[in-house]
């Protein structure tokens, strides 16, 4: 699904530059759920930031579901968010003078659809995320926890193929953050892929693939028989039990 093949990008500030990835080459397939680590400054926003179209890269190729995407316009790039991919931020991101709702409506609102079919459809997708009696609260009425949820039910509204997750949990008690990771996990269970922003060794424990950056390339791969042995090393004898769904 996804395809990227020698990225390479950098930041222009007046006579400086910063050479962020330097050659990524990865392959994520539909259905993966995936973590990205590294260092602060490693690149990893940059590089979920090209994935999600949000920005340009300088070189080499990105293939999306075997569209090249270079190059677009801003109008085609929206429409390909649009109807791909999912967005969540560790600050949610909710608007803060509109509902919960209204909040988890509005990707249909800017695709067309009449309000009073736009908020029935947001109310499925809140009751789904066991929000449904907080459909008419403002997002500073609500904890981190249920406005993560608030965010995750807006990113799924559209239907998307990919969520991008960019620290989801940064702002999130651990409890908290386990919840929002098995919200994540039956996400992915859905078929959607699920790729997130972590520099937190237990909630990259809780992903089939964990990509870490290091120097503006892929310094390693875990998987498989490695990523049971990180999973052993870092959920601190959490067992899967113990973890609130
Ligand atoms: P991470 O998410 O791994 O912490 P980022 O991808 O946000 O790293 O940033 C990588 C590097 O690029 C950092 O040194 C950061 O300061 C720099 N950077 C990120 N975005 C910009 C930008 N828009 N303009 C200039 N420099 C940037
Ligand atoms: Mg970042």
């Amino acid at each position: 699904m996804i395809r990227l093949n020698n990225i390479n990008k950098s930041y222009v500030m007046g006579s400086n530059s910063l050479h962020v990835l330097k050659g990524i080459d990865l392959q994520i397939e539909q259905g993966d759920f995936v973590s990205i680590m590294g260092s602060s400054g490693s690149g990893k926003s940059t590089l979920l930031n090209i994935l999600g179209m949000l920005d340009n890269y300088d070189s080499g190729t990105y293939h999306l579901s075997g569209n090249l995407i270079q190059n677009m316009s801003e109008k085609k790039a929206a429409q390909y968010r649009n109807d791909l991919v999912g967005f969540i931020f560790q600050s949610f991101n909710l608007i803060s003078f509109k509902n919960a709702m209204e909040n988890v409506a509005l990707p249909l609102y800017y695709k067309g659809v009449p309000r009073k079919k736009r908020n029935q459809i947001a109310l499925e997708y809140l009751e789904k995320l066991g929000l449904k009696d907080w459909a008419t609260h403002m997002p500073n009425e609500m904890s981190g926890g249920q406005k993560q949820r608030v965010a995750i039910a807006r990113a799924l509204i559209s239907q998307p193929k990919i969520i991008l997750a960019d620290e989801p949990t940064g702002a999130l008690d651990s409890a908290t953050s386990y919840e929002v990771m098995d919200i994540l996990k039956k996400v992915n269970d859905d078929g959607i892929t699920v790729i997130i922003v972590t520099h937190e060794h237990d909630i990259a424990a809780m992903t089939n693939q964990i990509i870490r950056l290091k120097d503006g390339l892929i310094h390693e791969i875990i998987r498989n028989g490695e990523l049971k042995q990180f999973k052993k090393e870092y959920t601190h004898g959490l067992e899967a039990a113990q973890i609130p769904s």
